[in-house]
């Protein structure tokens, strides 16, 4: 046994206890037993062996732990890796309401119980030009909250093309069903017409549905029906059009030298009765699904009593208030970070290449595509440029940059592990090449 090194000692021993806060005592204490048994099973190790051992059993166990990491891929908003991050301004509002008491459900005007669900409406409507809006946990809870509430036992008309699966088992059909509405398809998958629609409507109908295609698009021979034709039909018929935008920009990404995406302002203008979207995508706040609509719409849905299982906490309504109001003084550009990256010349980010390579003897600069992700323009690419590392192993390379201190998500192509610029915040280069 001589060379193994006391538990007591190896606790002490500040590059163990370093991990103490994010893992706590006991976890440290099994990792260190763990390592001490396989040292003992194989013979005498040195003491900073041992420690080195340890280090590596809890850095593997605290990258299962949430924390930062720097996205190098390009794809802004990225849901693997939460989406869209927080404006400065946002974060604020989430310690300022939370760190004390809110008037969360509290009228000060009349010193009496007020609601949670008034704070944010008034905002939403002012800026999207709806009548009312509300919000919940996600957009798939939009979805599912305005079916339950329209839809139940009756029919949904949707266009065969529109049938679509996000991702994280989202699926336009498989939510109707949930929601114990009927499904009629229409069209086919590449074409469909406002007589297709016209000529599904039956006693039966409860909504008519367009859903954005986010990650996809059908293209050439393709047909679809626009959102005022739909709306055109709905009015005739007394049938209610819903739109589920998803991404739900509120700004014309033609402003970025971007192909036009479909707004919630415009959805809104068109006449959809209730329009569904994300919070944490292109609207670049925290996670939350917004319904806006016709007041007497979102009247109903306000008293479903699914919505108590559905809403949203004082951190998500501070951080999207604030988010919003950035929106409302014009100050988005500067201040919404996923605006921030799409607006960065790829002039800015040469210069801060050059920074890269000085400090990365094997590096080179790249060009690289980026894309903005979360189902927007997913055919657009951004112009961007990458810092490129070659590598023998460029698998384990890009692993050992995951289990970086700060992890960092890396895109391999062919040989190379590639750090996509744009999407990695400037004042965390020196880290980056740190590591
Ligand atoms: C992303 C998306 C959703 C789901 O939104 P979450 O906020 O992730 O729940 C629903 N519909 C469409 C069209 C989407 O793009």
């Amino acid at each position: 046994m001589r060379g193994i090194p006391a538990v007591h000692r190896l606790l002490a021993d500040e590059r163990i206890a370093e991990y103490e806060t994010a893992l706590g005592r006991d976890r440290i204490k099994r990792a260190v037993e763990l390592v001490l048994d396989r040292a003992r099973a194989s013979g005498d190790r040195s003491y900073d062996d041992v420690v080195a051992a340890v280090a590596r059993e809890l850095d593997g166990l605290a990258l299962q732990t949430l924390r930062p990491v720097i996205n190098a891929t390009g794809i802004l908003i990225h849901t693997n890796l939460g989406r869209a991050p927080l404006a400065r301004e946002a974060l604020d509002a989430i310690g300022e309401v939370s760190r004390e008491y809110s008037n969360l459900e509290y009228d000060l005007e009349r010193g009496e119980r007020g609601s949670r669900r008034s704070h944010v409406a008034g905002i939403l409507a002012e800026i999207t030009g709806a009548g009312d809006a509300l919000v919940v946990n996600n957009c798939a809870a939009a979805v599912l909250l305005v079916l339950d509430t329209f839809a139940k036992g009756r029919e949904v008309i949707v266009a065969r093309g529109q049938l679509i699966e996000i991702g994280g088992g989202f699926r336009i059909p498989e939510v109707l069903a949930r929601s114990g509405a009927r499904l009629v398809e229409v069209g086919t998958t590449n074409r469909a017409y406002v007589e297709d629609f016209e000529r599904a409507l039956s006693p039966r109908t409860a909504l008519l549905l367009r859903a954005h295609p986010s990650n996809y698009r059908i293209e050439g021979f393709a047909h679809d029906v626009t959102g005022r034709d739909l709306v055109e039909l709905g009015r005739r018929t007394g049938v209610t059009v819903v739109e589920d935008l998803g991404s739900g920009a509120l700004v014309d990404l033609a402003e970025f030298d971007l192909p036009h995406e479909r707004t919630v302002q415009e959805a809104i203008a068109d006449g959809v009765g209730l329009v569904t979207f994300s919070g944490d995508k292109l609207l670049g706040g925290p996670q939350a699904g917004i319904v806006a609509g016709r007041a007497n719409l979102v009247a109903r849905l306000r008293s479903n009593p699914l919505l108590r299982a559905l809403r949203v906490d004082r951190m998500t309504l501070a951080a999207l208030q604030a988010t919003l109001q950035l929106y409302r003084d014009g100050s988005y550009r500067k201040g919404i970070p996923v605006f921030r990256m799409l607006s960065t010349t790829v002039e800015e980010l040469r210069r801060r290449a050059e920074a890269y390579l000085r400090a990365i003897p094997r590096a080179t600069a790249v060009e690289s595509d980026a894309y903005i992700g979360g189902g927007a323009a997913p055919e657009k690419r951004l112009p961007s440029v990458a810092v490129a590392i070659s590598a023998e192993n460029p698998d384990a390379f890009a692993a050992r940059l995951r289990s970086a201190r700060l992890p960092i998500i890396a895109r391999i192509e062919e040989n190379r592990v590639l750090l996509d610029l744009r999407t990695i915040p400037p004042a965390e280069d020196g880290k980056v090449t740190e590591a």
